[in-house]
């Protein structure tokens, strides 16, 4: 029976390493004035390890992978309240 992995990213989960590396190209392909500053990604995706809606790299509130979603600067969490904001 598969593991499942509630606190992983994709990028920690061995068995999604083909969509993995199918995320990084989308996220290299965001322009840099839409991209989240590395510091704030970090901070969403710690926000995101430490919530419950979190489910093998997916939110279940939104149905993102939040890989995905915490990249881009004018993204914000679904959840009420959210975790984390957008940018300005
Ligand atoms: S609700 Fe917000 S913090 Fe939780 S997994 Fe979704 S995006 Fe991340």
């Amino acid at each position: 029976m598969p593991v499942i992995c509630r606190r992983c990213l994709l990028a920690e989960m061995e068995s999604e390493r083909p969509l993995y590396l199918l995320m990084r190209e989308w996220l290299a392909a965001v322009p840099p004035e839409e991209r989240a500053e590395p510091e704030r990604y970090e901070a969403r995706l710690t926000a995101c390890r430490q919530c419950d809606a979190l489910g093998e790299g997916l939110c279940a509130l939104c149905g993102c992978y939040v890989e995905l979603r915490a990249a881009k600067a004018r993204a914000s969490c679904p959840a009420a309240p959210p975790r984390w904001m957008r940018a300005r």
